[in-house]
């Protein structure tokens, strides 16, 4: 394990500047707090912390940084505490091991590859500081180069995370080499078959041809030398798991592989970079198509090279990468370039890409910000800052935007799990549905079967989807109360002609008034977009005009002052049973709203304008209970047909129960809801007909009423 004095000094190289101290405490305190702890392999803990702060090293990161890892496991596994970490180490330091700590405790545990994405956006929504990811993908190529300690399941595990999560976030980051490493450890556990023959083949090629990286370097550096141009060449053959990614992509095997090495001239001046290339293309062939200057047009996240593909020796081609120094070392640090320090100075790199600027070029927004020290302090993510991610109890991740609550979670899961939502645990606490959910969170939607979408949830809700599913469940639920309504309206309205109005009546209203059937008639009715009087001139076009203008104003509403006409006011559109009141208006009458509705207080200081109205009694359609008596035939599925024959009627049954069970027969009874004694001889017929109904009869014995009762009550009404 590397001493104390060995960070310092790795640090040191490249940072004269370095505080110390403060790295020497952080090393005692890591070591100190890590005590007695042992990794799988049988090593003190602490040599983990330690591996990963050099890993940092290597790209020449701050002092804040490389304390960071050797504490990124202190919270999390040791009785240290972010509060002792701040008192200690300051602030920032506090804040990123506490970064570290939240990335470490994500469950990573959902296998689908499509929710990789998510996860990679949550890790960057999760840190503030773009030096926490660094961290945790340190610790994380740590944890891979030494995951043979680990069980075979275990490894499995990780370096599937690792291969869709960690190597493209590295990617992303703009650190290729963390990106290739980490997808080569991880596929010498996914796939050890495949690397070994890749590798295999490199070695026969290698005894075939000679080392072709020598010689092709050598031929370079003669060009580039004749030239006159000054530049390094490296010489390399592409990583296994590249290698494999081809081969699986393009469908063709290792021999017919081509661009297997990759060589790397890097200059000094951007002229160089164009002479180089010109003697290059003046020796090999260049390979048409493959040609591209991205030093005149950098990509996005700021990578600037000209590549090349050339006819090598043997016809074997070969692609090159031409850069400058300054430009090679942000296309290998990527995002690190920015807290690297060179002779005790941060790097002043013309190329780095300003954090923000890169966190904004990954999010393609092009409006950067220049101001180039604003950063340095502390680097907001951006990108992901307008969203939240959090989990479902199965480990996926829920995408959501900023300030959503349990209600959206819910109808971001499911249409049906967001309309039976009663109630939610955020992290296994019951919290009010109005929470705003937060980073990492993992939320369990509590669901009830008779729950059903509440008005109040289109306050709490914030996103489209949750909003428009609360509002249709809302629609159908007021077009029942406005079919009751519309109903008791229509009843009252013929009545008061001396006609009425049978379901014959309202089907042809419907059909002159070019309407899909009489309950949509009724529920134009009840919501008053339709008037009894249009309804009654569509059946009875002959009626007395000032006899149609009345029964719009007939009984339903009691206590309004002779010749005086009702409207129902838009803001609570009140409906029976709701309690009501009117308020007198010069144009249109008595205006009705519910009790609570708030448009009420604008009228507070006029009380001569209030006025005490109630629901006429029976304005809901009336229900009468009857019990038939049923004798059916012991066969599969006859109980639902029966049910459905009901349902056919329009009538509900309110209770059912088997008096009698023989093995070929038994006897139901059956309590039905029913609005009159048609409805009660239309579902007589109906079971009559039914092959597997025996008998049907009235259970006359009961409180139920009587046929001719019901018609008697129903002219009462
Ligand atoms: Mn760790």
């Amino acid at each position: 394990m590397l001493a104390a004095d060995d960070i310092v000094e790795l640090v040191n190289a490249y940072n004269p500047k370095t505080n110390a101290d403060l790295i020497r405490a952080a090393y005692d305190y890591g070591q100190k707090m890590h005590e007695g702890q042992f990794r799988k392999s049988g090593e003190p803990y602490f040599t983990h912390p330690v591996a990963v702060a050099a890993i940092l090293t290597e790209q020449r990161l701050d002092d804040a940084t490389i304390v960071t890892a050797l504490l990124h496991d202190t919270i999390e596994d040791t009785r240290s505490t972010c509060f002792e970490v701040e008192r200690l180490f300051g602030s920032e330091i506090a804040g990123l091991v506490d970064g570290v700590t939240k990335l470490t405790q994500l469950q990573l545990s959902s296998s689908e590859t499509k929710q990789a994405e998510n996860f990679r956006k949550l890790f960057m929504a999760m840190s503030k500081d773009l030096r926490v990811i660094l961290v945790k993908l340190s610790d994380r190529l740590h944890n891979m180069r030494t995951i043979k300690a680990m069980k075979a399941e275990k490894q499995q595990q990780k370096a599937r995370e690792t291969m869709e999560i960690f190597a493209p976030l590295a990617g992303r980051m703009g650190m290729q080499w963390m990106r290739e490493e980490l997808e080569d450890l991880a596929f010498k556990v996914l796939n050890p078959e495949a690397r070994a023959s890749i590798i295999r083949r490199f070695i026969t090629l290698q005894r075939e041809t000679g080392d072709v990286i020598v010689r092709i370097t050598g031929d370079m550096r003669n060009e580039l030398d004749k030239a006159g141009i000054e530049a390094d060449v490296f010489g390399r053959a592409k990583k296994p798991y590249s290698i494999w990614r081809k081969m699986e992509a393009k469908e063709i095997p290792f021999s017919r592989l081509s661009d297997i090495y990759g060589f790397r001239v890097v200059t000094g001046p951007e002229m160089d970079c164009y002479g180089a290339l010109g003697a290059i293309h003046q020796r090999w062939r260049a390979v048409p198509g493959r040609f591209k200057d991205y030093i005149s047009q950098p990509k996005r996240n700021g990578y600037r090279s000209i590549h090349t593909t050339v006819s090598g020796r043997n016809a074997r081609r070969v692609e090159v990468q031409i850069r400058t120094r300054d430009m090679h070392e942000v296309a290998e640090a990527g995002v690190a370039a920015h807290w690297s320090y060179r002779d005790g100075e941060r790097v002043q790199n013309r190329f780095a890409v300003d954090p923000t600027g890169w966190v904004t070029a990954l999010s393609e927004q092009l409006d950067q910000d220049d101001d180039h020290d604003a950063f340095l302090e502390a680097v907001k993510l951006e990108m992901y800052s307008d969203q939240v991610f959090c989990f479902s109890p199965k480990g996926d991740v829920i995408p959501l935007p900023r300030g959503a609550t349990p209600i959206d979670f819910a109808y971001a899961i499911h249409t049906r799990i967001g309309s039976a939502c009663v109630g939610a645990k955020v992290d296994g606490m019951r919290v009010p549905l109005w929470s705003r959910l937060k980073n990492g969170q993992s939320v369990e939607v509590i669901t009830a079967q008779a729950q059903v979408p509440q008005g109040t949830w289109l306050d709490i809700a914030i996103t489209g989807k949750a909003k428009s599913a609360i509002r249709r469940a809302l629609r159908d639920a007021d077009r029942e109360r406005y079919i009751l309504l519309g109903r008791e309206l229509a009843r009252a309205g013929f009545e008061h002609l001396g006609k009425k109005a049978s379901d014959k009546v309202l089907d042809r209203a419907a059909r002159t008034l070019r309407l899909d059937d009489a309950d949509t008639l009724l529920a134009r009715l009840g919501s008053a977009e339709l008037t009894v009087a249009q309804a009654v001139n569509a059946v009875y076009p002959d009626i007395d005009r000032d006899l149609r203008e009345e029964i719009d104003r007939t009984r339903v509403v009691v206590g309004l002052h002779h010749g005086q006409a009702f409207e129902r006011a838009a803001c609570c559109q009140a409906l029976p049973p709701d309690r009501i009141v009117g308020i007198t208006t010069r144009g249109k009458g008595v205006v009705v709203h519910a009790i609570d509705c708030p448009a009420l207080t604008q009228h507070e200081d006029q009380p001569e304008r209030w006025l005490d109205l109630r629901w006429a009694e029976g304005a809901h359609p009336p229900i009468y209970t009857v019990t038939l008596d049923l004798t059916i035939g012991n066969d599969a599925g006859v109980l639902g047909r029966i049910c459905t024959l009901i349902g056919e009627q329009k009538a509900n049954i309110s209770n059912l129960h088997f008096a009698d069970r023989k093995p070929d027969f038994f006897r139901l009874l059956v309590d039905l809801d029913l609005r009159d004694a048609g409805q009660l001889h239309s579902v007589i017929s109906a079971l009559g007909a039914e092959s597997d109904v025996a008998s049907v009869r009235r259970r006359r014995d009961t409180t139920a009423v009587s046929e001719k009762a019901i018609v008697e009550q129903r002219i009462r009404l």
